[in-house]
């Protein structure tokens, strides 16, 4: 090892060891100051190399103090996580590694470990032992390696060999989704040439949840979406009433449960996600509820040999087993995703996994209950880790947000629920304890009094 790389490494670890020291009392959104700070960057391209270690230096003096504090303890937004230590640590090690994890050949410890972490997930989420799983970056991306799946095989049913023949001329395959799906599957969707006027959305109950009495006619050319955790309310579609019917009818259905899925390691599982065992896909995220750093996420395929073939990337010089992961996802070179999926299995395990979803949501219910006594309008029933809330206009439900932002408490997003401005609290991250949510509170109690007294 070279002496500047040795020396560049141990200000890395110093400076990170640093930021994490500060997350709890860092303003959780950066201020003005930090945000003009980001200017520095914008330098000419330079002819000549850079100082490594001033490169770094020069990442943490500007970046750092600009970062929005997803890491920390009052980040509210995007029901996204905080990263576990040991998840955090395992990415350390692997990028010291720099293992291009394809397959076996190019990585044999983290094809290893990724078999593990499969069986694991299959074990944790209780769904059928036999599925492949594709460790991939996102939910988004996960979500289109499921749906391309999806086509495949209901084309083929049809006798239509989509590898061979192509989409265009293809039999017209009818996707349904929710009214509340996330953009993502939209997203993906379009990518794999659905466009908006062919996609049915399925009329939603008041809590966002498809509704059965009203389910569009599926067939056995109709690929079915449904949601475990919708993205404001965080309610599940009620699965047990929806998937029998789609299995009848030969259709596909595949299951975004980008943060929601994680409820079924928990003693929520019966209440939230019966059914859901009797899916062809699901996606989950590893970024969000369970706290992997970024990005990290799994396509989780009943048949296994079916993403097998829809995602295969062999060649002479590559030819790897079905369950090489460039078989299972987009990506051919690739950072094993899967480690920080079973680190963070193995530091937290199955009862560490349903304690920390179960505090999430028990926090989300105690906050609602302190809103609602403070007169904020909580708007939905708090099922799962999710708070939507408004203020009495759209205009102060937008100022308290902004205010609580200013105040760097505390973070959390704005959506719209049913036409109106709202803003969603997310309880996600590990680092999360009860003395967070009373300062949360609080923040956004002083915040709506300042915005009333302004208007007054
Ligand atoms: C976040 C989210 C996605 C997209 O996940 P990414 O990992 O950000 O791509 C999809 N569906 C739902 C319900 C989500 O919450």
């Amino acid at each position: 090892m070279r002496e500047d790389e040795k020396e560049v490494m141990k200000q890395a670890e110093q400076r990170s060891f640093d930021y994490l020291s500060s997350v709890d009392h860092r303003n959780v959104y950066p201020t003005q100051a930090a945000l003009d700070g980001l200017r520095g960057f914008d330098e000419a391209l330079p002819e000549h190399g850079c100082d490594s270690s001033q490169t770094l230096a020069m990442l943490d003096t500007l970046g750092s103090p600009a970062t929005v504090v997803t890491n920390g303890p009052r980040y509210f937004g995007f029901v996204v996580g905080a990263a576990l230590p040991a998840a955090a640590a395992a990415e350390r090690l692997m990028l010291a590694w720099d293992q291009g994890a394809a397959m076996a050949m190019t990585s044999p410890t983290c094809a290893s470990i990724e078999e593990v972490a499969r069986r694991w997930l299959l074990e944790i989420l209780d769904l059928p032992g036999e599925s492949g799983i594709g460790f991939g970056t996102s939910a988004t991306a996960c979500g289109l390696t499921c749906l391309t799946v999806a086509r495949s095989q209901l084309l083929l049913r049809a006798g239509w060999n989509l590898h061979e023949q192509g989409v265009y001329g293809a039999p017209l395959i009818r996707v349904v989704v929710s009214e509340t799906v996330h953009v993502t599957i939209l997203k993906a969707l379009r990518i794999l040439g659905f466009g908006q006027q062919q996609i049915i959305k399925a009329p939603v109950d008041q809590h966002g949840r498809i509704d059965p009495e009203r389910l569009p006619a599926l067939d056995a050319m109709t690929i079915l979406c449904l949601q475990a955790g919708e993205v404001n309310t965080g309610e599940f579609d009620p699965f047990s009433a929806l998937i029998p019917r789609a299995r009848q009818a030969g259709a596909w259905v595949h299951v975004d449960g980008a943060f929601g899925l994680w409820a079924r390691a928990s003693s929520l599982k019966q209440t939230h996600t019966a059914g859901i065992e009797e899916a062809d896909s699901w996606t989950v995220d590893g970024h969000k509820w369970l706290n992997t750093p970024y990005d990290c996420a799994m396509s989780i395929c009943r048949d296994a040999d079916a993403l097998a073939q829809a995602m295969n990337s062999d060649a002479a010089y590559a030819s790897g087993s079905k369950n090489a992961q460039k078989n299972l996802t987009l990506e051919f070179s690739r950072r094993a995703r899967g480690v920080p999926v079973w680190a963070a299995l193995r530091s937290l395990g199955k009862s560490g996994v349903a304690a920390m979803v179960e505090r999430h949501c028990a926090m989300a219910r105690e906050l609602a209950t302190l809103l609602k006594g403070a007169g904020l309008n909580v708007l939905n029933r708090v099922v799962l880790n999710q708070v939507v809330v408004q203020g009495r206009t759209d205009q102060e439900t937008t100022a308290i947000r902004l205010a609580v932002e200013k105040s760097g408490e505390a973070w959390f997003g704005p959506t719209v629920w049913k036409g109106s401005a709202a803003f969603r609290i997310s309880i996600s991250s590990w680092r999360t304890e009860k003395a967070d949510i009373d300062r949360l509170f609080l923040a956004i109690v002083k915040a709506r009094d300042d915005v009333q007294a302004i208007q007054h």
